[in-house]
């Protein structure tokens, strides 16, 4: 079958591998605008679901992403700096660069053709394909052009947010909201790379503009974000420069589309859908389309029947996890609503904020805040965390 993707982050590429892994036979070239090595953003969290995922589908390209990420421990909440809170659990992080080189070297691996530095601007230019896949992020042109087709609503989150890095090396994953005159800013912050962390900064639109972000250069609003957060930097700096391109401020795009599919095109991953950023897991959800989509080319005769039951089966098992992300979305766009409670009761709502929670959960978040508990549920953590690696077969340690 020839196949065209239209876009190599991870859901493009990580179906160009899926699919070339159920049927070499496959013709599969990934068309992408920027040049090699040249991506937006930094790291992205993900959890040992995403990554026993992975390895049962693509062992290798899974090996590497393992060997890339950093780990992280606990959730460490802190309210003006000086009152913290944690929550348990652990997690993954990995800085999309090196993970979409990874992909992209698997991709090439399996015979992937992937032309770089083309965009796509209209179907039409790939009338001989048997099927097109269109994963070409949030903004994805060809999702515009065909809006009718795909019924497709695109709202826009309310708080601004800058997307950034530090050379503070944060162990937890961190959130940090400071009180200004002109209302919230808070960050959060996960260790992404040797040296780097992952640094995400978000505010109401009224503090935005009340400190100025609307009017100052870049390099003006990064210093100011320094002066904020000086306490929790230590004297170490914030990141703007990603791979040549200068960070600036975003409000989230809220994708939905009543169908997928169009004739033989299909959307998936961002195109398609996005969850908002506080719940970590659009990439999870682009990498598990293009597992889903290749394998139900592989199990079906036709494209139509294939796209039908991807666009129908795809749908259903998203709907938790986009309710999660508009959920979460609006808690930090009412956050003045918590700011008056302690850092216990804080960090509480915030770990609540995806619906109502038996009485017995704010119980054992007030005990897991002990030195001891904590300690032992790191250690409970780690076992469960090796058990899990050695069972997907993790090597590389
Ligand atoms: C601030 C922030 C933090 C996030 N944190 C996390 C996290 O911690 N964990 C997590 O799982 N997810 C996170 N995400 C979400 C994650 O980044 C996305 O869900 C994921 O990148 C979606 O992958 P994709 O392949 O669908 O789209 P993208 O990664 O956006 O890739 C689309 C590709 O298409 C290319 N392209 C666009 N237009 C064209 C064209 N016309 N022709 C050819 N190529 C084109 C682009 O250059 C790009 O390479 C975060 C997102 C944001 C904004």
């Amino acid at each position: 079958m020839k196949i065209v993707c239209i876009g190599a982050g991870p859901a493009g590429l990580y179906f160009a591998i899926s699919a070339k892994l159920r049927d070499a036979g496959h013709d599969v070239t990934v068309i992408e605008r920027d040049p090699p090595g040249a991506t937006y953003g930094w790291g992205v969290v993900y959890w040992d679901d995403l990554l026993d995922t992975l390895y049962s589908n693509d062992r290798e390209s899974a090996q590497r992403i393992r060997a890339e990420s950093s780990l992280w421990q606990e959730q460490k909440i802190a309210l003006r700096t000086d009152e913290a809170a944690y929550l348990t659990g652990y997690g993954y992080s990995v800085n999309r660069a090196p993970m979409l080189e990874i992909l992209a070297s698997r991709a090439a691996e399996l015979g992937v053709r992937i032309e770089y530095e083309r965009a796509a601007e209209d179907l039409s230019e790939f009338a001989d394909a048997d099927l097109i896949v269109v994963a070409d992020g949030a903004n994805s042109r060809i999702r515009q052009r065909y809006s009718e087709q795909f019924g497709t609503i695109v709202d826009e989150g309310r708080n601004p947010y800058i997307w950034l890095g530090t050379d503070r090396v944060f162990d937890n994953f961190t959130f940090d909201f400071e009180e200004t005159p002109q209302g919230w800013v808070w960050f959060h912050a996960y260790p992404s790379s040797a040296g780097v962390s992952t640094f995400i900064v978000e505010c109401q639109e009224s503090t935005w503009q009340a400190l100025g972000f609307d009017r100052l250069s870049d390099a003006e609003g990064v210093r100011l974000l320094e002066r904020i957060f000086a306490r929790m930097l230590g004297g170490h700096t914030l990141i703007s420069q990603s791979r040549g391109k200068a960070a600036s401020w975003q409000r989230f795009t809220q994708v939905y589309n009543q169908t997928w599919r169009h004739d033989n095109v299909i959307l998936i991953g961002d195109a398609a859908h996005t969850t908002h950023f506080t719940i970590g897991s659009g990439t999870r959800l682009a990498m598990v389309d293009g597992i889903m989509l290749a394998q139900k080319l592989f199990e079906h005769e036709d494209v139509a029947g294939a796209l039908k039951s991807f666009d129908e089966e795809g749908h259903a098992a998203l709907r938790v996890a986009q309710a999660a992300a508009r959920t979460s979305m609006a808690w930090f766009e009412s956050l003045d609503r918590y700011t008056d409670r302690n850092a216990l009761d804080f960090s509480y709502a915030l770990a609540a904020r995806h619906g109502r929670q038996p009485p017995w959960r704010y119980q054992r978040h007030m005990i897991n805040q002990k030195p001891m508990v904590r300690k032992g549920l790191r250690w409970a953590n780690n076992c469960r965390r090796v058990y899990r690696a050695r069972r997907r077969g993790e090597t590389w340690r």
